[in-house]
């Protein structure tokens, strides 16, 4: 696919699938602009892949949950780019637990992370595609999103709610050319799902029809055609990319 003189920000574009998108962006050669929670060193590997791909890169630290930080951000991408073309909004964390052991201070985290970062970016940024009138923006939501699972109130509710954002701004920007869709990846792994006991990944895997975990690059494709020329009358859509769990 072709980016070249797009420019894309990504959020949580430092590891996982979120380094996955900045390096598939790059090789259609786009400007990249990641941010990222805390781990520089990784931010800083992923900037320079970024650029070994063919793309240009920009790895800026900024909290998705503070929206000083977000407009920062977008500001310092317009800065140096001139535009944004397509939003990532892939951050995210999790923070599990059975709800009667669930803290407040855990419900909140992920929300702020997970739902209000991504309101945030999308806000960022849908002024500047309004005017452009063309951008993409693409959401990370999750299989749990959309079937639950026992031990993540909190991040079900943060995935289901990136979909009903979703689907509303899909209304919103779909007459200035603007798409906006959602993508539902299963297990995959990443240091996110790392933490699981072998027997976790196993039971995990069971259920999965294809039999096998998921690749960042597994997702990062499907992201790419959403961002990309060819998927601009597809809006609005939640794209599950899961071997077949959700079905
Ligand atoms: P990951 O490997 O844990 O990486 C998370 C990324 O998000 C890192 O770049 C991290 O930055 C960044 N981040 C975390 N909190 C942030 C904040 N407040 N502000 C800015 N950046 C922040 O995660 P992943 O597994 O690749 O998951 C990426 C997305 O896919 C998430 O939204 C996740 O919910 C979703 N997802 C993942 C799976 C899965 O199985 N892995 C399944 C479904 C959905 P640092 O490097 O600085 O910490």
């Amino acid at each position: 696919m072709n980016f070249a003189g797009k420019t894309a920000v990504v959020t949580g574009g430092s590891r996982g699938i979120g380094r996955a998108v900045c390096l598939e962006l790059a090789k259609g050669g786009a400007n990249v602009v990641l941010c990222y929670a805390g781990n520089d060193a990784a931010a800083q590997k992923t900037a320079e892949a970024v650029e070994a791909a063919g793309g240009k890169a920009l790895a800026l630290r900024c909290d998705v949950s503070d929206a000083a930080q977000v407009q920062s951000l977008i500001d310092t991408a317009v800065d140096r780019f001139g535009r944004v073309d397509i939003l990532v909004n892939n951050a995210g964390i999790t923070r599990d637990n059975l709800l009667m052991r669930m803290s407040e201070a855990d419900f909140d985290a992920v929300i702020s992370a997970n739902l209000k970062g991504a309101f945030l970016c999308m806000k960022s940024v849908s002024r500047l595609m309004l005017k452009q009138r063309c951008g993409r923006i693409v959401n990370l939501s999750s299989v749990v999103g959309l079937r639950g699972n026992a031990g993540q109130v909190n991040y079900a509710a943060s995935k289901a709610g990136v979909i009903g954002m979703t689907k509303s701004l899909a209304k919103e920007l779909a007459a200035r050319g603007v798409t906006v869709n959602a993508v539902a990846p299963g297990f995959i792994e990443t240091d996110m799902t790392a933490a699981m006991s072998d027997g976790a990944k196993a039971a995990a895997q069971s259920t999965i029809p294809m039999g096998r975990l998921g690749t960042p690059e597994d997702v990062a494709r499907a992201i790419a055609f959403l961002a990309s020329d060819e998927a601009g009358y597809i809006t609005g859509q939640v794209l599950a990319v899961d071997g077949g769990m959700a079905v």
